[in-house]
């Protein structure tokens, strides 16, 4: 019996030309490749101030290819890191950029791209899917900024599992679940189609599978390398889809109330998918199908704070006198969700989610 469609066939679906490659060791061994590729001389590398060593190995392999090693990216790409990282790559005369790190480093990247319009090579460090996306952020003044800009879409991404060895296991945890959060969402977007059900089923297989792994082993490579392709998968439904309730509520709770980012979404999405699961019942069957439960908001739940993440916002220092101002920021806004948004029911599910009561819709 084959399994039927969980999504209507009735879609649009767009194919990006980004290309991937996925390897071990290929940081180092496919960038200089992926470089001459695009017809690159002169590229920029880009990362954060953790990142500087494993950057600084990709920039050697890429030898005259490399036009400098700018290790200046930090969280949620603030205007100043922008301005400075786009007037570095002006004045080394950069034909290119390749953004090495985590989010934040690629978001550094695409700042650049959106300026100067040069091409961006990602080689990314954690699950958090950014380098499968067109999506930029910048925020000034406090206020986070985010638009979709295909000239910010990396040409190529390269992903090593060995880059993501030493990624720390509270770290691979949350980020992981950040990365399911974007396959739950894509299961119910307007925008869905079955190509995107299909990775989005086998992304949270994958991920899911492997973080328990990661967490007893962190420096096995397999466990490492399932997880960054559960990323990849993920990130992709993230890239081809318009994101919900879930990816609002942690724009607002990260940029209005600074809260941490991958650690927001673990806490945030099982209450989410409580909250919207008596309106997105074809999806929450393929997330019951691939986590092998028949309660995905606890199994979730159960699968991040079992593996020592955090389980309420109150943990994440938001404040109980926070909950209604997010909760009618939230509603205020408009995005695509399954279930009606209303300050009421996101009220529900923060309060459920700073106290850390059991998600129930
Ligand atoms: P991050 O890039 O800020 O990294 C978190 C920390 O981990 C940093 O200190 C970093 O130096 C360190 N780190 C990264 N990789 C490491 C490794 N392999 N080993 C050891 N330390 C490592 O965090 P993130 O969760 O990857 O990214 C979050 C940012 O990305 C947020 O600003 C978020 O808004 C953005 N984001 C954007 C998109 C998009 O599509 N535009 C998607 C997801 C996330």
């Amino acid at each position: 019996m084959t399994t039927p469609p969980s999504t209507p066939l009735d879609f649009s679906y767009e194919t990006r030309p980004a290309r991937v490659v996925f390897r071990p060791g290929a940081a180092v061994t496919a960038t200089p490749g992926e470089v001459a590729r695009l017809g690159l001389h002169r590229v920029l590398v880009v990362c954060g101030g953790r990142g500087e060593e494993t950057a600084r190995s990709v920039a050697d392999a890429l030898g005259d290819s490399c036009a400098g090693l700018h290790a200046g990216a930090r969280m949620h790409v603030p205007a100043e890191v922008a301005d400075k990282a786009v007037e570095v790559a002006r004045a080394t005369g950069a034909d290119g950029c390749v953004a090495v790190g985590g989010g934040s480093a690629i978001g550094l990247g695409k700042a650049i791209a959106l300026r100067t319009g040069l091409p961006l090579i990602a080689v990314p460090s954690t699950y958090s899917g950014s380098e499968m996306t067109s999506v930029w952020g910048l925020t000034e003044n406090g206020v986070k900024s985010t638009g979709r800009d295909t000239r910010v879409q990396p040409r190529s991404v390269v992903y090593d599992p060995e880059l993501t060895l030493g990624l720390p296991v509270p770290l691979s945890v949350t980020s992981g679940i950040n990365a399911l959060a974007h396959a739950a969402e894509a299961l119910y977007a307007p925008d869905r189609s079955p190509l995107v059900s299909l990775m989005a089923e086998e992304g949270v297989r994958a991920m899911a599978g492997a973080l328990p792994e990661v967490a007893a082993a962190p420096g096995d490579p397999e466990a490492r390398g399932r997880a960054l392709y559960g990323a990849w998968l993920c990130g992709a439904c993230l890239g081809a889809t318009t994101m919900g309730l879930h990816h609002k509520l942690c724009h607002v709770l990260g940029g209005t109330f600074g809260l941490p980012h991958a650690e927001t979404h673990t806490v945030v999405l099982p209450y989410v998918l409580a909250h919207n699961a008596p309106a997105a019942p074809d999806a929450i069957a393929v997330l019951s199908r691939a986590l092998a439960t028949d309660d995905v908001p606890h199994a979730l739940r159960e699968l991040a704070g079992g593996l020592g993440a955090p389980r309420t916002l109150a943990e994440l220092g938001l404040r109980e006198a926070d909950l209604a101002p997010a909760a009618e920021q939230v509603a205020a806004q408009s995005y695509p969700n399954p279930r009606e948004v209303t300050a009421h029911g996101v009220l529900g599910l923060l309060t459920a989610a700073y106290e850390g009561w059991e998600p129930r819709g």
